[in-house]
């Protein structure tokens, strides 16, 4: 992986290789495994972004008694005046009392991790984390720290292994980080 990429006239630069990102995979399937031994959590995948990891983590995880949901976080057209309003959807689970481990892709400024974990609270989960691949620790905006993280990277757009840009590189094995910004 020495290339540079050119995706949507923006370049991108090899970033975090296959076997780094399948190392932290397991670290943090072994922490969740630890921190869960003998419960039932229930994985949220985020979709679109988290699919690649959610499914590395949930075959590395190997808890038999969990379940994994695949959920979006979407804008709906609601009558609020307030504007864009946005809520989890295709949750079919009821997670009353449940303790919930949300799987993200990455976190930027946070806002969508807080809005969606405030949103989830309200269906009265017994807990709920938060497990992300990627971390911009310098872009927060709300201080929000996510429970689990794969990699804390800097605040430069990056691709692949299931993150996209307008759609496109999700399918790149490993994530590729933009050149131009820097
Ligand atoms: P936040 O609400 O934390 O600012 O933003 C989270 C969302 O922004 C992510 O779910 C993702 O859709 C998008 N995002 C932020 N940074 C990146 C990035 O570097 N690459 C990609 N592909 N998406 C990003």
């Amino acid at each position: 992986m020495n290339e540079i990429l050119t995706v949507n006239g923006l370049r991108f630069k090899p970033f975090l290789r296959v076997d780094t990102i399948q190392e932290q995979v397991r670290r943090v399937a072994a922490e969740i495994r630890n921190d869960y031994e003998g419960k039932s959590p229930i994985f949220l995948c985020v979709l679109n972004g988290a699919f690649v990891f959610a499914a590395d983590l949930y075959r590395e995880l190997a808890m038999t008694n969990s379940k994994i949901q695949f959920v979006k976080y979407s804008s709906y057209e609601g009558t609020n005046t307030t504007g864009e309003v946005k809520q989890v959807i295709g949750l079919s689970e009821n997670v009353e009392g449940k303790d919930i481990i949300i799987i993200e892709d990455i976190v930027d400024t946070g806002l969508t991790a807080v809005k969606m974990i405030d949103d989830l609270r309200k269906l009265n989960p017994a807990s709920i984390r938060f497990a992300t691949l990627l971390h911009k620790q310098e872009s927060s905006k709300t201080g929000f720290v996510p429970d689990y993280i794969a990699f804390s990277i800097p605040p430069l757009f990056v691709v692949g292994y299931g993150l996209d840009l307008d759609g496109k590189a999700r399918n790149l094995p490993e994530i590729y980080i933009n050149c131009d910004e820097e």
